[in-house]
């Protein structure tokens, strides 16, 4: 662990002195418990001298774990009022932080981070998903990342890492798994956070696995939409209308009556790739 060359002032002493009143527009609601922030840090494993991309830090909670576990990060931050906040961390951790202001939407990994890097973020809820979407679906693989670490609400959460046969499963389940291993690393309890949300929040933990043969990602996708765009239907109902589709099934021997939640992600690839074959 790296101790910040002077004494780290406490999180509430810096949003209160930079006037950091949380803005629910931009997602605002932050961690304050070093503790639990330093757990978060620790979930994608050792942190020393590895390039992390942080993206929305806001007062610098989970980036002082991650600088204090050893780690170079990039943040980028779209709220301008956290940026002398920011500044005061660098300082604290010397070449150790570069803090970009922007939308991290708008901004491709590769520009920012010019070679393979971890991902850890306290997610804006509003924008999470979009950004999750992007680092899974790119041509790329393995993809640039080696890790993600994500906070995301708990019902987000869990569809991003569910099983078969459970509510949770769908075609989130399905993009987050078919090349990646997904797991529930930690559940945050609402009141870990100031102002606390609504809903209670879990980090889920992502890392590259190998690319299964013979898929298209868009094809994959086209799939699981039409599959779970009526998931109580059966698979012969649901997937009438996307050509070949029924064709494929028959040809991998699933049973049209079964429903698409039943299907396990590799059944999903099975099909998608007999679509292809
Ligand atoms: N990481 C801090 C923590 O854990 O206490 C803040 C988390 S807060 C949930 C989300 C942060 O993301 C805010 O600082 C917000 O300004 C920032 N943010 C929101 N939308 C963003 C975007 N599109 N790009 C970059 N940062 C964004």
């Amino acid at each position: 662990m790296r101790a910040p060359v002077h004494a780290l002032p406490p999180l509430r002493e810096v949003i209160a002195r930079h006037g950091l009143a949380a803005s629910k527009a931009l997602g605002q609601n932050f961690l304050l418990d070093e503790q639990l922030l330093d757990r978060i840090a620790a979930v994608p494993g050792d942190l020393d001298g590895q390039d992390v991309l942080e993206i929305g830090p806001g007062p610098g909670g989970l980036t002082r774990a991650l600088l204090r576990a050893g780690a170079h990060v990039t943040a980028i931050e779209r709220d301008r009022r956290c940026l002398p906040a920011l500044a005061e961390l660098g300082e604290a951790f010397p070449g150790q932080l570069k803090v970009i202001e922007g939308d991290a939407l708008e901004i491709p990994l590769a520009s920012v981070m010019p070679g393979p890097c971890h991902i850890a973020s306290n997610l804006p809820y509003n924008v999470g998903t979009a950004l999750l979407i992007g680092w899974l679906g790119g041509q790329e693989w393995p993809p640039q990342w080696r890790s993600l670490t994500l906070m995301f609400q708990r019902e987000v959460a869990d569809r991003i890492a569910a099983a078969p046969d459970s509510d949770a499963y769908g075609r989130l389940a399905i993009l987050s798994q078919w090349r990646s291993h997904a797991r529930l690393a930690m559940k945050v309890h609402r009141s870990a956070f100031t102002p606390p949300p609504k809903v209670m929040s879990a980090i889920v933990h992502l890392t590259p696995a190998e690319m299964p043969e013979g898929i298209r990602a868009s094809r994959l996708e086209a799939l699981t939409a039409a599959a779970f765009g009526q998931r109580r239907k059966m698979l012969r109902q649901s997937l009438k209308s996307l050509p070949g589709a029924l064709a494929a099934l028959e040809a991998v021997g699933i049973d049209p009556a079964r429903r698409a939640e039943t299907l396990s992600v590799d059944e999903f690839l099975a099909v998608a790739r007999a679509m292809d074959a």
